[in-house]
C-alpha cells in the first residue's frame, strides 16, 4: 500500500470508528444453515497457547538479527534466551504469484495454515474484506475439543475492522460453529450500544436511528446467521466490568497496542482463554514516515509480551502450562532509496523476511534456546500450533516447526 493510499484508508476508517456511523451498508447474503455440534467433543487438558502476532509488518534487522541491537530485548533475550525458547530466524513467506505481504493476508497464512490469494470479497477498494476458504486455527481446536467460544479469543486493534471477521472460515465442515470471540473497542461499543438501546436510553427518531446503528455494526459479518449466538453472556459480562472500570468514552483505556495488552491481561483473568491470538499492529504507522514510530512501536509490544508473560507466571493455572508463540503478518522492504528503507512492504525481498518463536515449559516445547536456520514458511505455524494443543490440522501445509528442532 502506498503511503496516500494508506491515509485515505485510516482517515475513513478513523472516522467511521469516531462516530460508530457507517458510510455503507454491508452486502446482505444468506448464511447457510447451521449444522448442530457433533456429538463427543473432549474437554481440553492441554497447554494454552498465546499467538502473539507481531504486526504491522516487523523485518528482521530490528527484532532477532542483532542481540545487542534488538528493540524486542524481552521477546530475544528472556523468551528465546531464558525461557527455553526455539527460533526460527529464517523463516519466510514464500514468494508465489498471488502471495502478498500484507497484514490481513499474512495473518490469514497464519491461520490457516496455508498461503493463498485473497480477494476483497466486497469489491470496495482498498476494503480487504477477506474469507478464509480453508479452517482457521480457532475452529480445528473447537471441533476437536469441548472449549467455548469465548475461551478461545482474538484480540484486535481499533482501527482495523477488516481484521473482526477471521473468526471463522466458509469450510462446510468446520465455520461459524467453531468460530473464535474477537475482543476490540470495536465489540465494546457495539455492547455499549445494544445494552443502551435494550435499557431505554433512547426514545423515538433517536431511538429508530440507534437501532439501524446496531443492525448495521452487528450485520457487518453478513455470514452470522443468529445474533443471540454471537453475544456471549460471559462476554458481555466482560465488557460490563471494563465499562465499569473505564467508562464509556474509550479515552480513558490505554489507546493502540497497549489497549490489546490491556485486553488480553483482562481476558486471561476474566475469561481464562485456551487459546488467544494477539494481533499486536503499530509498527505500521511507519507508513506514514517517522521511523521512530516504528522502533517504538515493536518496543510497545515486546513491554506488552513481557506483561503478558508476566501475568501468566503468577497464574497457577497458566504457570508451566502456556506456550507462546510470534510471529510476524509480513516482514517489511529493505529500499535504501527511501529515506525510510522500510516504510512500505511491497512484496520485496525483505518484506517475505520474518522469523518465528515459540517458547513454553519442556514438555510442550522440546529443546530449548536453539536457533534453527534451515528455512521455515509462515505455514508452517499451524500445525506446529495443532501438535501442542494436540488437534489436526488437515487443510494447513503438513510441516511442523517443532519437527525441525
Ligand atoms: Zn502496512
Amino acid at each position: 500500500m502506498n503511503r496516500r493510499d494508506f491515509l485515505q484508508k485510516s482517515t475513513a476508517v478513523g472516522v467511521a470508528g469516531a462516530t460508530l456511523s457507517f458510510a455503507y451498508q454491508e452486502p446482505v447474503q444468506q448464511p447457510r444453515p447451521m449444522q448442530p455440534m457433533p456429538q463427543g467433543r473432549i474437554p481440553y487438558r492441554g497447554p494454552n497457547v498465546i499467538l502473539i502476532r507481531f504486526g504491522g509488518g516487523v523485518r528482521r534487522r530490528e527484532t532477532i538479527d542483532d542481540p545487542e541491537r534488538t528493540y524486542c530485548p524481552f521477546i530475544y533475550h528472556e523468551l528465546y534466551r531464558r525461557q527455553g525458547g526455539v527460533l526460527f530466524p529464517n523463516m519466510e513467506i514464500e514468494s508465489l504469484e498471488g502471495i502478498q505481504t500484507s497484514h490481513g493476508q499474512g495473518t490469514l497464512y497464519i491461520l490457516t495454515g496455508k498461503y493463498d490469494r485473497y480477494e476483497d470479497i466486497t469489491g470496495r477498494f482498498l476494503s480487504d474484506r477477506f474469507e478464509a476458504k480453508v479452517p482457521t486455527l480457532f475452529e480445528y481446536f473447537r471441533r476437536k475439543y469441548d472449549v467455548p467460544a469465548h475461551q478461545a479469543l482474538i484480540v484486535n486493534g481499533e482501527d482495523r475492522i477488516n481484521e473482526e471477521f477471521y473468526t471463522f472460515s466458509n469450510h462446510h465442515v468446520y465455520g461459524i460453529r467453531y468460530r473464535s470471540t474477537v475482543l476490540s473497542l470495536y465489540r465494546f461499543k457495539t455492547y455499549l450500544l445494544r445494552k443502551d438501546i435494550a435499557d431505554g436510553r433512547y426514545e423515538g427518531r433517536e431511538l429508530e436511528q440507534k437501532r439501524r446503528e446496531l443492525e448495521m455494526m452487528e450485520n457487518r459479518d453478513y455470514r452470522v446467521e443468529n445474533r443471540q449466538l454471537v453475544a456471549l453472556p460471559e462476554v458481555d459480562e466482560f465488557w460490563r466490568k471494563w465499562r465499569e472500570f473505564y467508562g464509556r468514552t474509550g479515552f480513558v483505556n490505554p489507546r493502540g497496542d497497549r489497549l490489546l495488552t490491556t485486553l488480553s491481561l483482562w481476558a486471561i483473568r476474566e475469561l481464562r482463554p485456551k487459546l488467544m491470538m494477539i494481533n499486536y499492529q503499530d509498527p505500521d504507522y511507519v507508513h506514514w514516515g517517522p521511523r521512530q514510530f516504528y522502533h517504538r512501536a515493536i518496543s510497545i509490544i515486546d513491554e506488552g509480551v513481557r506483561e503478558i508473560y508476566n501475568a501468566t507466571q503468577a497464574d497457577e493455572a497458566y504457570r508451566n502450562n502456556t506456550v507462546f508463540v510470534v510471529v510476524p503478518d509480513c516482514g517489511r522492504d529493505s529500499n535504501r532509496a527511501m529515506p525510510v528503507p522500510y516504510q512500505h512492504h511491497f512484496n520485496t525481498r525483505s518484506a517475505h523476511q520474518i522469523f518465528g518463536l515459540i517458547a513454553g515449559p519442556r514438555r510442550f516445547v522440546p529443546n530449548e534456546r536453539l536457533a534453527v536456520d534451515r528455512v521455515q514458511q509462515q505455514i508452517y505455524v499451524a500445525k506446529s500450533i495443532g501438535e501442542i494443543m494436540d488437534f489436526p490440522t488437515p487443510h494447513a501445509a503438513n510441516r511442523s516447526l517443532l519437527a525441525a528442532t
